[in-house]
């Protein structure tokens, strides 16, 4: 069933998808206890600013080192693409990296990417018989998607993979600020309403 607080911007969002609980929350993704939590790297996979930082300042040490031997052996991560490490000292089981597209007006692959960094996390993670999963607002910070847009990218991915694969038991989106909040609480509202 769906159920939505419509004034109150901190409700959180829950609906289910066949098996699947898919909610939007806001908060810090380095607190969730999901089995992994999704970085928005990027393809150099050594840390930097934003939500990358936040994980490798809260995981400590043992994230980049895997980091660095992932690179060591397959190279630079290009966008769309996905690996998994430890968490470290997070509460999470897995830190699953993926590098979003560079926000480059919309016509230069960037939607397809996107896509494509959510499905593969998420493949990623069945694959690691993982069953919880967060992720932030991926490309939308220093990468400069448009918020609205990277949402129903985001929302449309994450339903149409949840409603052909199994073993995903839990979706949650970790978003950090009210605007992004706002942006994928309006979204999937509008996306679920639409599947009545
Ligand atoms: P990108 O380079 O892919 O754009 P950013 O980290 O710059 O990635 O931003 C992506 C989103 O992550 C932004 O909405 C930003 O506000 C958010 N963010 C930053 N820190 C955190 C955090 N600790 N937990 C969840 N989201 C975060």
């Amino acid at each position: 069933m769906t159920e939505r607080g419509v004034n109150d911007m901190t409700d959180n969002l829950t609906y289910t998808v066949k098996q699947a609980k898919l909610s939007v929350v806001q908060g810090d993704i380095t607190h969730q206890a999901t089995d992994a939590i999704v970085n928005a790297a990027n393809s150099g996979l050594m840390g930097g600013g934003g939500v990358d930082g936040a994980i490798h300042h809260a995981g400590g040490p043992a994230i980049l080192e895997e980091c660095k031997q992932i690179v060591a052996r397959q190279g630079r991560l290009p966008a769309g693409q996905a690996v998994i490490t430890t968490a470290g000292n997070m509460k999470a089981g897995h830190v699953i990296h993926t590098v979003g597209p560079i926000w480059h007006g919309g016509s230069q692959g960037e939607p397809e990417l996107l896509a494509s960094a959510y499905r593969e996390s998420l493949k990623l993670a069945a694959e690691s018989n993982l069953s919880s999963i967060s992720f932030p607002s991926i490309s939308t910070g220093a990468y400069g998607y448009p918020v609205d847009k990277a949402a129903r990218i985001a929302l449309k991915t994450v339903v149409s993979f949840l409603s052909k694969t199994t073993s995903i038991k839990e979706v949650i989106f970790v978003l950090f600020d009210n605007r992004t909040l706002e942006a994928y609480a309006d979204t999937l509202w509008d996306i679920m309403g639409e599947k009545g």
